[in-house]
């Protein structure tokens, strides 16, 4: 199977040759999801005996395959968070799995390890957090943040013997991610949401709720989630006043900055971040506005100690690492995970060979084009902006449609393939509305493509 033979040479040429021709297409054809019986109707069983040959298969997935699926990088891809890898970060993805390094321990990944540990070094610094902190790349903002809440937990119950044994409680806003719900289930914490309407959660209301809490809750309390900017409208919470809510009632910070992350780069738009630097653990998302391919998060600590506490794996095969070379920084005494891809490598390979500068002005694009976009949305007497525009999330109405009507547009784009823009939900009231929204990652978003869209909603 190892050995190369005339058919690897030429399965070699083909995946080259697509995959130049892929990153060099700026708008790849949107396509759209099939049932699995079609799907397999079209290229039949793939797993064989003695297989279906590359060649073979290679052609099932360019010619049918991937069709079947939405290139999240497509510039009228406006849905969910999309994605817009830079070449550069994806042709080292490439190197990455070609060069075969175990990115768990210093002593087997050293120097893909230093690769990532450069990139990490800019994304502390954008955070201002003091020195001493620092952080490790995961597969994304769920596991970063699931890293950090059980870093928080571990640390609640060293503090006080009476905390073992016992379920802790997490706050948070309505406007955090699902994840950060989804992961308390997982480590066995209970969540309350506050309910900010719509708005950014603020020191004062989370005081409030803290106060509001049994004595026997408060015990209970380990860490408060704050965001970075929401998923759904870009809200960033007000993380001064947050902060200094927590270190009076000594409970830990994370702020989930997952898709907001990107915009610490943004000169116009930090200062909505003050506070961050109080943080105790920040979660951010490479693969979301950092232009890393998938799949890429990073959890960051101010106290790398309370982290290893938590997360280093104790096991007698894991003990060997005697030779000086093999000191130094383990990524998975950090984080949930152990055997890791170095998955900062294209991250860094494109940082280092951009600079942060080129960062930070695409990073600026994808907000400019939000405001474009609320003004356009504004000079349409058919549509209304529900809310100004927040880092690169823009909300706006269709006046007088109904959920059914936002469906069948989306539906039709897509089907189309002209655009890929979903509804959302928003609460205003105390009642949820179905609306419209974009989220803009990727630079080579025109402003011809937001027109095109704008237009089909007439
Ligand atoms: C996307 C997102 C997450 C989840 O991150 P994944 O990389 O999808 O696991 C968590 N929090 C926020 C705020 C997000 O936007």
């Amino acid at each position: 199977m190892h050995t190369i033979d005339m058919d690897l040479v030429e399965m070699t040429l083909d995946v080259m040759k697509y995959t130049i021709d892929r990153i060099s297409n700026v708008t790849p054809e949107l396509g759209s999801p099939k049932r699995e019986a079609d799907l397999l109707e079209l290229v039949g069983e793939t797993i064989t005996p003695m297989g279906i040959g590359g060649e073979n298969a290679f052609r099932l997935f360019r010619d049918v395959l991937v069709k079947a699926t939405v290139p999240i990088d497509h510039p009228r891809h406006l849905a969910f968070v999309p994605a817009a890898p830079t070449r550069a970060a994806i042709m080292f993805d490439l190197v990455t799995s070609a060069s075969s390094i175990h990115g768990a321990y210093w002593m087997e990944g050293a120097g893909g390890i230093f690769c990532e540990n450069q990139a990490m070094k800019w994304l502390v610094e954008l955070t201002g957090l003091p020195k001493g902190s620092f952080g490790v790349f995961t597969s994304g903002g769920t596991a970063a943040n699931l890293s950090a809440m059980v870093a928080a937990r571990e640390e609640w119950r060293s503090r006080d013997v009476n905390n073992i044994g016992h379920k802790g409680l997490l706050l948070t806003s309505n406007g955090a991610h699902s994840s950060v719900q989804a992961m308390a289930r997982v480590m066995d914490a209970d969540l309350i949401m506050i309910d900010c309407d719509g708005d950014f959660l603020t020191g004062k209301e989370l005081q409030q709720a803290i106060n509001e809490l049994e004595d026997k809750d408060r015990k209970r309390l380990f860490a408060v989630v704050a965001t970075g900017g929401t998923t759904n409208a870009g809200i960033i919470d007000d993380l001064e006043g947050i902060a200094n809510t927590c270190q009076k009632e000594k409970v830990w910070l994370h702020v989930d900055c997952a898709y907001g992350g990107g915009a610490l780069a943004a000169t116009s738009v930090r200062h909505l971040f003050n506070g961050i630097e109080k943080a105790d653990s920040i979660t951010i998302d490479p693969h979301k506005w950092l232009f890393s391919p998938y799949d890429c998060g990073a959890v960051i600590y101010k106290n790398m100690e309370l982290a290893a506490n938590a997360h280093s794996q104790k096991g007698a095969y894991l003990e060997i690492f005697k030779d000086e070379g093999a000191q130094g920084f383990n990524p998975s005494d950090y984080q949930i995970q152990l055997t890791r891809r170095v998955r900062g490598m294209p991250l860094w390979f494109s940082l280092a060979m951009h600079g942060t500068e080129k960062y930070r002005k695409a990073i600026e694009r994808g907000i400019e084009l939000a405001k474009i976009a609320a003004e356009k949305i504004k000079q349409r007497p058919y549509l209304e902006l529900v809310r100004p525009s927040s880092l690169s999330v823009v909300l706006f109405r269709r006046k007088n449609w109904t959920p059914e009507n936002y469906r069948d547009w989306t539906y039709k784009n897509h089907r189309e393939g002209l655009a890929l823009v979903t509804p959302t939900k928003w609460k205003s009231n105390g009642e949820y509305e179905t609306i419209s929204r974009f989220c803009f990652i990727n630079p080579d978003t025109t402003e011809a493509d937001i027109d095109m869209i704008l237009d089909t909603m007439a």
